[in-house]
């Protein structure tokens, strides 16, 4: 079994680790197993510039590999500048992705490339801790013998050690979609963040918590809402999307936008690095569809009936609903190809809560690996929604228990969750990873 750990402290940090797994799983190892996230400060030397303080989220994976150690060490370092990490750096400086193997079963090797147990192994007590939390004496009998540290000898010493504990864990899978509604009449959060800087706020404290991708919309879809328009919408968003202009062009911060009127979307794609363009009606013209495959922006396509929703229009209540969502959502894919936009870019949401019943809406959640089918990623976004009623008498704003249980049922199903209270499910998943 091979073991590496990867770290990262600059940009949207939860990205870089993912973007490195995804590509650690398709060119280098195989049944690969995730430990949780967690976040440490720098260490550096005492002369180290301040700016190079800022705080790293570190994680190991393991696997399986036919290389031999000196291809591995290569394939790594490809993947790092594939990411984006110069070929040439200042030791200890901060870096987008940082790869390095800790161990190659019961390998020992010393020469100028390449020391493996990792020589820091021993002085990184996070990176014990992470080992330890993934089982190591289960998947790693074979001990290192001579100066090396055996795996008992570590798992001791993570034993002998006070207990390690993170300030602060995150799990990589599913990504977590942050929403952000700067309206007034929101369902969810009762326009709590209505003020740009407010809503600025919430949107840093979300990434903080592990969001990424933050969702900013300026429209509320909650049943009986009126439609606002482009002008309204657009002077809601351009303040919020000013302060953050900075971190989303340095890759920082990856917003995505909820609109459905094709003027606004071409326009801030013209002014603003935006990440996503995420569409409840699902009825863009051909143009605006090009112009989001040109920019290679994502494009998350939500079924819907109608909106804002009206309460009087749902899916027959004997209608199967995944057969509903699937056909629509081939019929859709298929014309978005045609228009350019990659397989990969499109992400389809079944639209929780927009023309289903209740039953149906819980039909969906339990049937939801069915969508794999299509080949897009999927998201949903099933936080705090009215269906949630025919479980507990909750308000909207008090449903995130419930939220989140949902959420642990679903994934290993989904690729994105697009949810209100990002910590409480950092929280929920870090324990679910820890004893499955
Ligand atoms: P770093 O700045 O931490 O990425 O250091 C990378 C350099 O350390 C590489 O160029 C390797 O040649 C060397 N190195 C030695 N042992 C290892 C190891 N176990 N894993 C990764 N890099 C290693």
């Amino acid at each position: 079994m091979i073991y590496i750990s990867l770290g990262s402290n600059l940009g949207s940090r939860i990205n870089n680790l993912r973007h490195a797994v995804d590509l650690i799983s398709e060119g280098i190892l195989s049944n690969i197993r995730c430990s949780n996230i967690i976040e440490t400060e720098a260490i550096l030397p005492k002369n180290a510039p301040p700016a190079w303080n800022k705080p790293f989220l570190n994680m190991v994976i393991s696997g399986e590999a036919k290389l031999s150690p000196h291809a591995l060490l290569t394939g790594l370092k490809a993947i790092e500048q594939e990411i984006g990490r110069p070929a040439v750096y200042e030791k200890w400086s901060p870096r987008i992705i940082d790869l390095d193997i800790l161990l190659i079963d019961d390998a020992q090797l010393d020469d100028p490339q390449l020391t493996i147990p990792h020589p820091e192994l021993n002085n990184r007590p996070f990176l014990l801790h992470l080992l330890a939390m993934m089982g190591l004496q289960n998947c790693h009998p074979q001990a290192c013998s001579g100066s090396k540290p055996t795996d008992s000898e570590i798992l001791n010493q993570v034993q002998d050690d006070r207990l390690y504990r993170p300030t602060k864990s995150l799990s990589l899978h599913p990504a977590l979609v942050g929403i952000v509604n700067v309206t007034p009449d929101s369902f969810s959060d009762g326009g709590l963040y209505n003020n740009t800087d407010q809503a600025v706020e919430k949107i840093w404290e979300l990434a903080r918590n592990g969001a990424s991708v933050i969702d900013i919309g300026a429209q509320s879809t909650r049943p009986g809402a009126g439609i606002i328009g482009p002008g309204l919408e657009y002077q809601r968003l351009k303040p919020v999307l000013d302060s953050l202009a900075g971190p989303m062009d340095s890759g920082d911060l990856q917003i995505s936008v909820d609109s459905f009127w094709p003027e606004i979307i071409h326009k801030l794609l013209s002014d603003y690095q935006i990440s996503w363009i995420n569409d409840v009606k699902g009825e863009l013209d051909d143009d605006t569809l090009k112009m989001i495959a040109d920019k290679k922006c994502k494009y998350c396509i939500m079924h819907s009936l109608s909106v804002p929703v009206n309460s009087s229009e749902f899916l027959p209540s004997d209608a199967n609903a995944m057969s509903v969502i699937k056909e629509w959502g081939s019929r859709t894919i298929e014309r978005l190809l045609k228009l350019g936009l990659a397989l990969d870019n499109i992400i389809l949401d079944p639209g929780i809560g927009f023309g289903k019943t209740p039953y149906q809406n819980l039909d969906i959640l339990r049937s939801i690996s069915e969508l794999k089918i299509l080949g897009t990623q999927i998201m949903i976004g099933h936080s705090r929604k009215s269906y949630i009623s025919a479980l507990c008498n909750a308000k909207a704003i008090d449903r995130d228990l419930e939220t989140i249980a949902i959420s642990l049922g679903l994934m290993h199903d989904v690729d994105f969750l697009r949810v209100h209270d990002v910590e409480g499910h950092m929280r929920a998943m870090v324990a679910y990873n820890a004893v499955t």
